[in-house]
């Protein structure tokens, strides 16, 4: 009854938004997703469950840069990094501590993962990696809270310009290509995956196949699936 109607705002009110560029969030994801995301491909709604964990998140963070900005700590939010030409992204935050800047990331997840947590995840530290380079900041703040028991865990990072390469090398493959029309792989793990599992465009991805293909011949496979 109420739960149909809850779940259908949030189906109805999904903006696919085109995305034009790749967001530092891109680091570490499947490359044929993000290739997909970016072409417009066909997929799938977002489960409303999944968006009503992201408004929780943001509800956090919120909550979290208030006791921050009490604690007078000094404090800026939600920083865009410098306009360039591959990637785009906005920081939590960017703090100073004992006279030492770091970026600031914060996490939110359920008690289960949050428990076997002992080191950071590894897409956040590429996360905080870009941000740390295009901030010319050397250190950062993984901050993860148990949205369950409000339990917190903090990690700090070391910037790693090596790594840092390695994504951007990740990002310049992934527009090389874009440009040519070049769909990636399926990841080493599909389709068990856990990003396979989340991902909104499976139905896309098992048309194309397993290997690197042409994006004009998927559309065409796309159009006569749909006929
Ligand atoms: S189903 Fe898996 S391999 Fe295919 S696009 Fe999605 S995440 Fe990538």
């Amino acid at each position: 009854m109420l739960k149909e109607l809850i779940d259908k705002f949030y189906l109805d009110n999904q903006e696919n938004k085109q995305q034009l560029h790749f967001y530092i969030s891109d680091a570490g994801k499947c490359p044929r997703s993000i290739f997909f995301k970016l072409k417009q491909a066909p997929q799938e709604k977002a489960d409303p469950r999944i968006l009503r964990i992201y408004e929780h998140g943001e509800q956090l963070h919120r909550h979290l840069y208030n006791v921050l900005y009490r604690l007078k700590i000094g404090m800026t939010t939600e920083i865009p990094i410098p306009p360039q030409e591959i990637v785009s992204g906005r920081a939590d935050a960017i703090l100073c501590l004992n006279g030492e800047n770091y970026v600031l990331d914060i996490k939110s997840m359920n008690s289960m993962i949050f428990r076997s947590l002992t080191a950071p995840k590894i897409e956040n530290v590429y996360q905080v990696q870009l941000y740390m380079h295009f901030f010319e900041i050397k250190k950062a703040i993984l901050l993860y809270i148990d949205k369950d028991r409000q339990d917190i865990k903090e990690f700090v990072i070391d910037y790693d310009s090596n790594l840092v390469q390695t994504l951007l090398n990740g990002f310049q493959n992934l527009k090389g290509k874009l440009e040519n029309n070049l769909v990636p792989p399926v990841l080493s793990d599909y389709p068990g995956g856990w990003q396979c599992n989340y991902c909104q465009f499976k139905e896309v991805c098992r048309l194309a196949g397993r290997d690197p293909l042409d994006w004009n011949r998927l559309k065409e496979k796309i159009i006569a699936e749909n006929k």
